[in-house]
C-alpha cells in the first residue's frame, strides 16, 4: 500500500527564538513538495511560537517528549500531552533513545507515554532501536521485539492505527554512521512483520520512519526502500534549507 512519507525534525535542545523565526520564515517562503508530510519537534519553549509561525505552510509541530502522568497535577518541570495538544502540537516523540539512556525511561514508561499521547489526540512517534553492543551481539531483533512488544502488549494492535514508528539505531544517532539502506530495510520489514502478525491491514498502513544521521545526500537512498516511510532527523533538521532538501528527497 502507498504510504505518505513523513520527514520529522527533532531539534533536541537546540534553537532560540531568533532561530525559530528565521526557520519558519524560510519554510514559509518555499512551498512544501506534494506527497510528503513534514513535522518539526522543537524544544517546548518554542513550540507555540513555531505553531503560529508555520500556520499555513503545511508543516506540523510536535513535542519531543510527554510527561508520564496525565495531570494536571503537582509534577514540577513536566509538560503533559494535553498541554502540547492545547498549544497546537499534532505529534509527540516517545521513547527516544536519549530519553531512555539519559533519563532512565524504560519500556513501561515509554508505553505509558504512548498511551497518554494518544489519549490527548496526539500521534505518537514511537522510537525503538538497538545499541551497537546489542547489534554486535546479534540481539537487534530481540531488543526491538521487547521495545515494540511492550507497547503492543499493553495497548493492542488497534492502537497502532494512527501512529508513527521510528527505527533509530542508537549507533547511528548523531554519529554520522548512517545505517545502510539494506540494514534499514531489513529492520523495517521485521518491525512491520511484528505488527502484521496481529493485523495485516494496520501493518500495511503503518508509517515506519528511519532515524540516525539522515542527511540530504543519503535520504533518497533510504527513502527508496520499500518499508522506509520517511525519516526522523536530528542535526539535519535544524536549518531550513537542509530540512526542505530532505522533504524534496522523496
Ligand atoms: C534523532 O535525533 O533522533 C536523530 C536521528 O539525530 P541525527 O539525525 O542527528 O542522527
Amino acid at each position: 500500500m502507498a504510504r505518505k512519507p513523513l520527514i520529522a525534525g527533532n531539534w533536541k535542545m537546540h534553537g532560540s527564538r531568533a532561530h525559530t523565526a528565521s526557520f519558519a520564515d524560510a519554510v514559509a517562503a518555499q512551498p512544501l513538495p506534494d506527497g510528503i508530510d513534514a513535522l518539526i519537534c522543537p524544544p517546548f519553549v518554542h513550540l507555540a511560537d513555531l505553531v503560529a509561525r508555520l500556520a499555513g505552510t503545511g508543516v506540523q509541530v510536535g513535542g519531543q517528549n510527554v510527561c508520564d502522568k496525565g495531570g494536571p497535577g503537582a509534577y514540577t518541570g513536566e509538560v503533559s500531552a494535553g498541554m502540547l495538544a492545547d498549544c497546537g502540537a499534532t505529534h509527540a516523540i516517545v521513547g527516544h533513545s536519549e530519553r531512555r539512556a539519559l533519563y532512565g525511561e524504560d519500556d513501561d514508561v515509554v508505553s505509558e507515554k504512548f498511551a497518554l499521547a494518544r489519549d490527548a489526540g496526539l500521534v505518537p512517534v514511537l522510537c525503538v532501536g538497538e545499541t551497537l553492543a546489542e547489534r554486535e551481539a546479534d540481539q537487534t531483533e530481540n531488543v526491538l521485539r521487547r521495545q515494540l512488544g511492550t507497547v503492543l502488549g499493553d495497548h493492542g494492535v488497534a492502537a497502532f492505527a494512527d501512529v508513527v514508528l521510528a527505527y533509530e539505531p542508537v549507533w547511528a544517532i548523531g554519529t554520522g554512521h548512517t545505517a545502510t539502506p539494506a540494514q534499514a530495510q531489513a529492520v523495517h520489514a521485521f518491525l512491520r512483520a511484528q505488527i502484521a502478525a496481529e493485523d495485516a491491514t494496520i501493518a500495511s498502513a503503518l508509517r515506519i520512519v528511519y532515524g540516525g544521521s539522515v542527511k540530504p545526500d543519503n535520504a533518497a537512498d533510504l527513502l527508496a526502500c520499500e518499508d522506509v516511510d520517511g525519516g526522523l532527523v536530528g542535526g539535519a533538521s535544524l536549518e531550513a534549507d537542509s530540512f526542505l532538501a530532505l522533504c524534496r528527497a522523496n
